[in-house]
């Protein structure tokens, strides 16, 4: 449920899951702004529904309907997946987080006693701060566009390890083993203010974002010869199992659909 909502590729993802399992579902794409939420939800749950994906930017508006809330999604301050086995009482969970960290375990990039920089300080930022920091990395620096977003998950996040704001100006003179970009820049073709020239030869470059919206920040990082590059398409696949796992009690093998994702979009380029 989301708007926009044409672009999701989550029917995809989680036919291709019903599949492995010959499990029967049904999993459409709901049109739902904040304007609709609220009744077109009621009608979902009235028709049978037992779950539900909440797709940005509607993510954070969700999340204040409900109070039943997972501790992951309390921390991601966010919902991406309602659970309403119970028609009464419908969980509020946040997936995206456990998805970033097993995609990042999937392509081997290292956090433990790491020097971390995420870019961004949105809901995607505040989805894996908790996991990321639960990997004790050395440090986790934030940099942000606006400043005060990022200073306030600093103080949310500092009591779970060494997290601070660096501003993108500060950037030039620095070295990270890891980069995130967790800003939705490339949905605009656009990419965050980062220095031109960057040693970046050490540090493993990971963009929360895939297809065209990974364009921008994936050149930079090859321009900059990056160590390795790694675009979100495995987080979305990562985080759409968990939601499965949620709702059906079924593992999934995330692999085989990550690589016909990507298949598909090679043969549509
Ligand atoms: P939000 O709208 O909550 O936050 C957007 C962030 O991007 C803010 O920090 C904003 O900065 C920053 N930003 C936007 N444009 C620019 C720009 N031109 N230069 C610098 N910073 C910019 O979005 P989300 O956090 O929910 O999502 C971020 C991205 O992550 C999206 O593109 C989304 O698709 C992707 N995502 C991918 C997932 C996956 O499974 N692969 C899961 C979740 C998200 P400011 O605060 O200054 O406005």
């Amino acid at each position: 449920m989301g708007s926009p909502i044409d672009h999701s590729l989550s029917p995809i993802i989680h036919n291709s899951f019903a599949a492995q399992h010959d499990l029967s579902i049904k999993y459409d794409k709901i049109f739902a702004d904040e304007k609709i939420f609220d009744d077109v939800f009621a009608s979902f749950i009235s028709s049978g529904g037992i779950g539900a994906n909440i797709t940005s930017p509607l993510k954070e508006y969700v999340f204040a309907k409900f109070s039943n809330l997972t501790d992951r999604c309390r921390h991601a301050n966010s919902v991406n997946t309602l659970t309403c086995k119970d028609k009464k009482l419908i969980l509020a969970d946040n997936t995206d987080g456990i998805g970033f960290i097993r995609d990042i375990g999937n392509n081997n990039i290292p956090i433990t006693n790491k020097n971390i920089l995420i870019l961004g300080a949105g809901g995607a930022a505040r989805g894996i701060l908790r996991p990321i920091l639960g990997l004790s990395p050395k440090k986790v620096s934030i940099a942000n566009r606006t400043k005060p977003r990022a200073v306030e998950l600093v103080n949310y996040f500092k009591v779970w390890g060494k997290v601070r704001y660096v501003s993108y100006r500060e950037l030039r003179a620095k070295r990270f083993d890891v980069i995130i970009n967790a800003t939705s820049s490339g949905l605009y073709g656009e990419l965050p203010s980062l220095p031109d020239r960057f040693s970046a030869d050490e540090t493993y470059c990971y963009d929360m974002n895939y297809g065209n919206a990974a364009k921008p920040f994936v050149s930079w990082a090859s321009a900059n010869n990056a160590l390795q590059i790694v675009d979100g398409l495995g987080m979305l696949v990562e985080q759409a199992a968990e939601s499965f796992w949620v709702w059906n009690n079924l593992k999934v093998n995330t692999d085989i659909v990550i690589k016909d994702l990507r298949n598909t979009q090679l043969a549509n380029a």
